[in-house]
């Protein structure tokens, strides 16, 4: 097999914050296509990670390189889709005009960048929504407004943070699986944070296990379950062992960073 090529590699990165080291020696290297997921125990350094890709924080210590070359954090600032964890939608503006966003404040002209979102609303399950307002909105159609706005950023990368945190479990689901339909059509590369060990599972090629902070990488998991993902992987023995394997770790990091 014929690996694809290195998009984003970070190696030996730490970042402190005064006393608080919050990432510590991280590496990993984000290849071309794939979905990497991302759990930890909170304040293990998952946003931090996350800022860092984005361009929005230096690294104390450490290598970043962007398509095999050594590049500054700053570099990345406007290379890379990302959504934060809480979803930004401003409330004075519509559907159409938040999903644009982004693409406005680069300089594509409104009217262009309406267009584009227009196309995009069928897919995104948000036809005839496009003058509602956010509050006029489920929880679940808010987070796929704040989805058509990372989309419609055109970057190969894209950074989602725990994007369905606030969400029912239904709901959840619904969204993991419309998410990985899009993830192929559009052929993006994404990686995932999220704190559910089953939606690492369901829907990484890869599923990055964080220690507690310092945050490094306890483990790597490669997810070798075939996709279309459907119904039946979830009660698989397979899906089983790897999140017993998978919440071992995670219980293990989580001890450590609790104290009542
Ligand atoms: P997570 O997203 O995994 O919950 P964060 O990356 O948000 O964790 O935070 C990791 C640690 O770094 C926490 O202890 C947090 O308080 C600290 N931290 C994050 N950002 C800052 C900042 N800008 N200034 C000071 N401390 C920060
Ligand atoms: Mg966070």
């Amino acid at each position: 097999m014929i690996e694809s090529s290195s998009i984003l590699a970070l190696d030996g990165v730490t970042k402190r914050f005064g006393q608080i080291t919050a990432l510590e020696n991280f590496g990993v290297d984000i290849r071309k296509g794939e979905f990497i997921t991302v759990i930890g125990p909170s304040g293990c350094g998952k946003s931090t990670l996350f800022n860092i890709v984005a361009g929005l924080e230096s690294p104390d210590e450490g290598r970043i390189s962007h398509h095999g070359k050594p590049v500054a954090a700053g570099d990345l600032l406007g290379q890379v889709a990302f959504m934060p964890q809480q979803d930004l939608l401003l409330p004075w503006r519509t559907v159409l005009d938040n999903a644009i966003l982004a693409i406005e404040l680069e300089g594509t002209p409104r009217s262009e960048a309406r267009r584009m979102a227009m196309d995009m609303l069928p897919e995104f399950g948000l036809t005839g929504f496009e003058r509602h307002y956010p509050q006029q909105l489920s929880g679940g159609m808010r987070q796929r407004v704040a989805l058509m706005r990372t989309f419609l950023f055109k970057r190969e990368l894209m950074l989602l943070d725990e994007p369905f945190g606030a969400l029912d479990s239904l709901t959840r689901s619904m969204m993991q699986r419309w998410l990985l339909e899009i993830w192929r059509h559009h052929e993006r590369t994404v990686l995932f944070i999220t704190h559910d060990i089953d939606e690492a599972i369901f829907l990484g090629d890869r599923v990055l296990v964080m220690s507690a902070r310092p945050g490094r990488i306890k483990l790597e998991q490669h997810i070798g379950l075939p996709r279309p993902r459907l119904g039946e992987v979830v009660t698989s023995e397979a899906f089983v062992q790897l999140k017993r394997k998978l919440l071992k770790e995670l219980e293990e990091e989580s001890m450590k960073s609790f104290t009542p």
